[in-house]
């Protein structure tokens, strides 16, 4: 398996409050293990991004934006600008999440300008893809958007391909309990792997890191990591619990 560094990331969307969060980074912030090991993550609601970059200015765990706009200022009330977020410190962004798909109306046209929005301001996105529902239907066998992964990805130089993580996650896993099997994540990375590798080169491919998600727990998360081209896990309900977090991220650092 080629290295790349394993990448753990919480995406807690709208579920904990101001003092949940403090709590949660006190107990966490001195466990997490160096970035040249393990990098860690945690997606919060944009309002308590600022704060949580302050409270983990002395941890190695990158603080993740749910969501960004595509421009950078201007009259777009109740967005929130890339710029901003870079003002802040925050690292990382989640793009085209499938909760932001199914309930928000984003499209690979939307998910393509804000990942460019997010490289242009200094923000990496991690990328979502799900499923190509029609093969879905057709074969029963999951499958990751071929057409989800290049349209995310039009405009983006071999520079700038450096700075993005894709999170496979297939619908009917998240937050359903039921999450894939190892085989077919990475079967479905394996393909988003050589659909980088065709529209950047084979090298470039084995650079960027790949993410399964969908109901991920400390008991199948091992399985999963041990996959050659599963670089980390994207973790909603288990990464709730500061305990659970902890173990997924003892699980990436074997
Ligand atoms: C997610 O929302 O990205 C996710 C993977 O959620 P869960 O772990 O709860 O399935």
């Amino acid at each position: 398996k080629t290295r790349r560094i394993p990448f753990v990331v919480a995406n807690w969307k709208i579920n904990k409050l101001q003092s949940e969060i403090a709590e949660f980074l006190d107990n966490v912030n001195s466990k997490v293990p160096s970035q040249t090991v393990v990098e860690t993550g945690i997606a919060a609601q944009d309002l308590f991004l600022a704060d949580m970059v302050r409270a983990t200015q002395d941890s190695p765990i990158h603080i993740v934006a749910e969501n960004v706009h595509w421009e950078d200022a201007g009259a777009y009330t109740g967005e929130t600008s890339p710029r901003a977020l870079k003002d802040i410190g925050a690292t990382y962004v989640l793009i085209g999440h499938f909760e932001r798909r199914k309930f928000f109306n984003e499209n690979d046209s939307t998910v393509n300008l804000k990942v460019m929005a997010a490289l242009r301001n200094g923000l990496r996105p991690i990328i979502d893809v799900d499923e190509d529902m029609s093969k879905y239907a057709q074969f029963m066998d999951a499958e990751p958007s071929v057409a989800q992964v290049a349209s995310a990805l039009a405009g983006v130089s071999v520079d700038q391909i450096r700075n993005i993580t894709i999170a496979y996650e297939p619908t009917w896993a998240i937050g359903s309990g039921e999450a894939a099997t190892s085989e077919q994540a990475q079967k479905a990375a394996h393909l988003i792997r050589q659909t980088l590798a065709k529209l950047y080169s084979p090298v470039i491919a084995e650079q960027v890191r790949i993410l399964y998600g969908g109901s991920v727990t400390p008991d199948n998360a091992s399985a999963l990591l041990q996959q050659p081209d599963i670089d980390g896990v994207l973790v909603g309900t288990a990464a709730l619990d500061p305990v659970k977090f902890l173990e997924l991220i003892n699980i990436a650092k074997q």
